[in-house]
């Protein structure tokens, strides 16, 4: 990596740029506040021990060390967010936080088999059977094996507070990444964290986790709606670069639905299959054909489709509800 080790954002508050063993990510940004209650870190990262090394050199830079990390919070429960703190815990204490709907996902690693078990189900039903075949017996890949999923110490909900002592963070449930996502402000030094609610270069997929909820575009959009509630901040992302505004990229992720919506709806007016709406559309920011993704892509991207027509199909079930009432 190119990247410094860490970067100072506001007085105490470091960006710590960790190594992901994937192909389209390779980089998550792990937080380090510096408090009178010692050293919390969010995000730290997949784990793996390049993840371990490149942490301890970053937190050394800063004059500390793991066993000085008093509490680790994953904004959500995906893994490049939330088995590095599991191991660090294992390893060297700290107590561990994520948002309480994390743990349906959480959960059905001891009650489902399968990387992607429900996904394969959803495929199915959204047209896509020799999709969901390949999906069924994928097995884990090298750094998916042995990862501890253990529970959490505490479950974090909406609007809880976390006292640091010289500072006080904010929790603000946003499900629809997943449905236990939280993003973490400082509204006195102006920050947020956004985990992959929010991020500056990607649209973030939704609903992708072990466990979905039914509807998940729904949440993702209302999620976005009540971050433009909150003050406007800087926005510190799980990927990619810091940005000025949070509000900005909500305003440029809910116009985007909206156009994909009316896209989407227009195709499934016609009869379309979600694998056959998502066969008709560009894919990634170099509009690539689903033919052309790797199976786990093509499956986010049908999935995606499958998430928008579901969720139209609740505004169409609202509207006509009213109509009748009235
Ligand atoms: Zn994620």
């Amino acid at each position: 990596m190119t990247e410094p080790l860490t970067d100072q954002l506001v007085d105490g508050i470091h960006r710590i740029p960790l190594p992901l063993p994937l192909d389209d990510l390779e980089v998550i940004n792990a937080y380090a506040f510096e408090s009178s209650k010692g050293l919390i870190l969010v995000d730290p990262g997949w784990a793996t021990a390049d993840t371990e090394r490149i942490l301890t050199a970053a937190l050394k830079h800063l004059g500390y060390g793991l066993p000085d990390v008093t509490t680790m919070i994953a904004t959500h429960g995906h893994w490049d967010h939330y088995t590095q703190a599991i191991a660090i815990r294992s390893k060297f204490g700290g107590r561990v936080l994520l948002g309480a709907g994390e743990h349906h996902s959480i959960d059905s690693f001891g009650t489902l088999t399968g990387c992607y078990p429900r996904q394969v189900e959803l495929l199915r039903a959204a047209g896509a059977p020799d999709l969901a075949d390949i999906i069924d017996v994928m097995p884990y890949q090298e750094h998916e094996k042995n990862i501890d999923l253990g529970s959490p110490d505490e479950w974090l909900h909406d609007g809880d507070t976390l006292d640091l002592g010289d500072r006080t963070l904010t929790i603000h449930g946003m499900p629809g990444h997943t449905r236990g996502h939280v993003v973490i402000a400082d509204p006195d030094v102006g920050i947020m964290i956004t985990g992959d609610h929010i991020l500056p270069r990607i649209t973030p997929s939704i609903g992708f986790e072990r466990e979905p909820e039914a509807v998940p575009l729904r949440s993702f959009l209302s999620s976005l709606r009540a971050t433009l509630e909150l003050p406007d901040a800087l926005m510190l992302p799980a990927h990619g670069p810091v940005s000025p505004s949070v509000h900005a990229r909500a305003r440029e992720l809910l116009a985007h639905h909206d156009e994909r919506l009316t896209v989407i709806r227009e195709f499934g007016a016609s009869g379309r299959s979600p694998h056959e709406i998502a066969q008709a559309l560009p894919w990634t920011r170099h509009d690539r054909r689903l033919e052309d993704l790797n199976p786990v892509h093509q499956m986010v991207a049908i999935l995606e489709v499958d998430a928008h027509l579901t969720y139209d199909a609740t505004l169409r079930s609202t509207a006509t509800n009213s109509t009748t009432r009235s």
